[in-house]
């Protein structure tokens, strides 16, 4: 799968070459690009941002160059690449956003800055808007990261154990039971007998009632949309 970040801050982007989506880059499974967007500012002081029209605080990253730096990229598909805009006013990223998500072969993330984008390059090019929560941050690289985060444990060959997802937080719409390991006590605080047991059966059930129960006091809402 392939991403390409138009961002005004490219070594942000770092820590994706680390961990699992660094050893996911370096075997193929993954691809992602930066494409810095004041390479395309086109005026010599590099300005890729304006003042609203209109008035108020802040400045309004122009349209012109992030059209510019899109089409860099599009130029070169013989399709329309599927342009994300991170941003606050769009639907909330979920795990079933990162399933449909990770289906696709190559995405496009617009991050913003400042007030956000000029609103006639959203209405020009971009696909879809997604936000990472319920807050404001100062720019969508962190958000970027996030949804390349995400999407990309859910390809094939990212995780070393390809099950593992299934049973984790939001996948199967409960949360996860909680995990031990050794030692088996620790500060006088033992490890639930049951997974020493060695009884797989029992084991399973148990965690099956910790992951309702944990999700009954944190998250009724779920529990409530996965009995629907
Ligand atoms: N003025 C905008 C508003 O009130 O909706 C907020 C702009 S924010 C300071 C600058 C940029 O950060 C946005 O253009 C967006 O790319 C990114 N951003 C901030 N919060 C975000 C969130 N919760 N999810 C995704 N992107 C976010």
């Amino acid at each position: 799968m392939r991403f390409d970040i138009l961002t005004l801050f490219p070594e942000m982007f770092a820590p994706l070459g680390e961990s699992m989506l660094g050893r996911a880059q370096g075997n193929g499974i993954l691809q992602i690009n930066t494409v810095n967007i004041r390479d395309f500012a086109g005026n010599k002081h590099n300005r890729v941002d304006d003042a609203p029209y209109g008035g108020g605080r802040g400045m309004v990253m122009q349209a012109p160059p992030i059209y510019d730096a899109y089409r860099s990229i599009a130029d070169e598909c013989t399709y329309k690449p599927h342009l994300i805009y991170m941003s606050p006013k769009g639907k909330t990223l979920t795990q079933e956003k990162a399933i449909e998500l990770s289906k696709r072969e190559h995405i496009v993330l617009l991050c913003g800055h400042y007030e956000g984008v000029d609103q006639r390059l959203i209405d020009e090019v971009v696909d879809e808007e997604i936000s990472i929560g319920d807050y404001v941050l100062t720019g969508g690289e962190l958000p970027a990261m996030v949804l390349i985060d995400a999407v990309s444990r859910m390809l094939e060959g990212v995780l070393s154990n390809p099950e593992s997802f299934t049973d984790e937080s939001h996948f199967s719409g409960l949360l996860e039971y909680p995990h031990y390991t050794r030692p088996p006590v620790w500060r006088e605080r033992e490890v639930p007998e049951v997974l020493l047991s060695g009884n797989h059966a029992e084991i399973a059930r148990w965690r099956e009632e910790e992951a309702r129960k944990i999700t009954a006091i944190r998250r009724p809402d779920l529990l409530k949309e996965k009995e629907n």
